[in-house]
């Protein structure tokens, strides 16, 4: 099992302002869709490691950043 007070103290590396992140199976999923795995009871918070959602092609397109990176990342937007 993961540690009750590590999944409350927890926040997605890329929002850590936002809200805790929920256990589902061997993931945490961050309300952002990102998905950090699970591996022998410890949760891997690297995002680079990190499932994405789906049709999200890199974290700057994560709805997390949309707003804080939109105006200095446009030219990585897909057409
Ligand atoms: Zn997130």
């Amino acid at each position: 099992m993961v540690d009750e007070f590590l999944l409350s103290v927890l926040r997605c590396p890329m929002n850590p302002g936002g809200p805790a992140l929920v256990k589902e199976g061997n993931e945490l999923i961050c309300g952002c869709g990102v998905r950090f795995a699970i591996v022998d009871d410890i949760p891997n918070m690297l995002i680079e490691e990190a499932k994405l959602p789906e049709g999200c092609g890199s974290i700057n397109e994560l709805p997390c950043q949309a707003g804080a990176s939109a105006s200095k990342s446009r030219s990585d937007q897909a057409p």
